[in-house]
């Protein structure tokens, strides 16, 4: 295992243009991407040098081998990565993934994501992410399994209750959490509140497994409320029809809306007077997939991004909607349940039409907020109940969305730069004050 620390504070290179970082056909660099939204709003706010340096540069990064002996007796390596990027107002909190592509300048990335999406929902938390390289739709339970406790094993000197602390993010679940938390207290004792999104019999929270998603409702809503979109009338598109979409999906469609497509790896589907979405679930614990409901026609994820809907919500994984297909986007209303899945160079476009982009670390927010409550009843050794997580849950979404939505309007910025404006003044504060 090897713990790389940041290089020596000194000015950092400008941006590469946009032009060399969304090149059709290249992976997309999403370090690039965030540290360029970070400096819109660091310049927009004036940030004092010392501070944004401080803000942008990760605190500490681990990159770790892991060897996990496969079904078939074969030794396999696996990478992984923990970074941790902020930890001035709180641990370190973030989701980790499994993903064939997961690399350390993606896991950065989402790791500085985390950091402004702790500070604008009022979390006490820090900014992490971690990621191991693996497909783990290709792996059986007992070697998902054996990574999961190589890479705990790995960055168990990082974790720690009240210094790390991970939770599921794409490719991962709270099975995941149960494996690290067990891993975990082999060696410290029993740790509960050493993961969050662990399973309700382990000490998880009622209400941790749709929070991302009813936290995706809940800012849809409020902003199809802002924007005058009936949301009972409104035709929805979502990509991925993972933990997020999944329940993105049955939380909108109870508000009424017509979800006209899903989507996940496989494909899509469409059905133009609405999907029957516990249909759509039925047919997805029986398949694996949301392809193939009968009645539906097939349509490809490349069609359900430009589909004719009010809303799209991107809610599988970064780089869905890049210069290359922004142009047929017909959406009014688009809202970030992915990290990271409009590039800037679509984002100015879809901005100069007049398309509203509710950004990531406000969107999908609900995960890290009710995590945080999984972190304090663990802590306390006191339960919640449902009511209670979803109460909360409502009133700090919609604190968030306010106060994104007040000072867009006051300031004439898009949501993104001002969702990074609140964020960023809460983390710069407690900067200034520790230095
Ligand atoms: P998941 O693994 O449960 O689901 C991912 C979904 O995306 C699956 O349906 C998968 O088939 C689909 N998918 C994968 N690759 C695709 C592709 N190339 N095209 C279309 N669909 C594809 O993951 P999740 O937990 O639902 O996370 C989805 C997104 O939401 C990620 O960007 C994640 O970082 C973000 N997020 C998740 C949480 C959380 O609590 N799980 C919180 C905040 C943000």
């Amino acid at each position: 295992m090897s713990v790389t620390t940041p290089a020596p504070l000194r000015t950092p290179p400008a941006p590469r243009p946009q032009a060399e970082r969304e090149s059709p056909g290249r992976h997309l660099d999403f370090n690039a991407i965030t540290d360029e939204q970070f400096l819109l709003a660091a310049n927009h706010m004036r940030l004092e040098q010392e501070i944004r340096l401080l803000m942008r540069t990760p605190y500490r990064e681990f990159v770790v081998q892991i060897p996990v002996r496969m079904d078939d007796g074969r030794l396999e390596l696996f990478h992984g990565f923990r970074v941790q990027h902020n930890g001035v107002r709180g641990p370190y909190k973030g989701g980790i993934r499994y993903h064939h592509e997961v690399d350390l300048g993606e896991v950065r990335a989402l790791a500085a994501l985390m950091t402004w999406k702790t500070a604008l929902v009022d979390v006490p938390f820090g900014g992490a992410k971690g990621g191991v390289a693996c497909d783990p739709t290709q792996m059986s339970r007992s070697e998902l399994q054996g990574l999961t406790r190589g890479f705990t094993q790995k960055i168990d000197l990082g974790l720690g209750v009240y210094r790390d602390i991970p939770a599921p993010d794409a490719g991962t679940n709270a099975q995941t959490m149960a494996w690290i938390m067990d891993e975990y207290g082999k060696k410290h004792g029993y740790t509960p509140a050493i993961v969050t999104g662990k399973p309700v019999s382990l000490g998880g929270s009622l209400g941790r497994e749709e929070a991302t998603g009813r936290g995706v409702m809940i800012i849809t809503r409020e902003a199809c409320q802002c924007l005058g979109i009936d949301i009972r009338k409104a035709r929805v598109a979502i990509q991925g029809f993972g933990n997020v979409g999944s329940w993105t999906a049955k939380l909108i469609g109870q508000l009424g809306a017509k979800i006209v497509a899903v989507s996940d790896v496989h494909g899509g589907i469409f059905q133009p007077e609405g999907l029957n979405i516990d249909k759509v679930f039925e047919h997805f614990r029986a398949t694996g997939s949301v392809c193939g409901l009968s009645g539906a026609r097939a349509i490809d994820n490349a069609q359900l991004l430009t589909l004719d809907a009010d809303v799209l919500i991107p809610a599988a994984l970064g780089g869905a909607i890049t210069r290359g297909n922004v142009d047929g986007i017909k959406a009014k209303l688009i809202v970030e349940a992915a990290n990271s899945p409009v590039t800037p160079q679509a984002d100015e476009t879809l901005q100069a039409r007049g398309v509203t982009v509710i950004p990531d670390i406000l969107a999908n927010a609900g995960g890290v907020t009710v995590s945080y409550f999984e972190w304090v009843q663990n802590l306390q050794q006191f339960r919640w109940g449902l009511q209670q997580v979803n109460e909360e849950l409502e009133r700090k979404m919609i604190h968030a969305w306010r106060a994104v939505h007040t000072r867009s309007m006051e300031e004439k910025t898009p949501l993104r730069l001002a969702a990074y404006v609140e964020a960023l003044n809460k983390i710069a504060e407690a900067t200034r004050q520790r230095f």
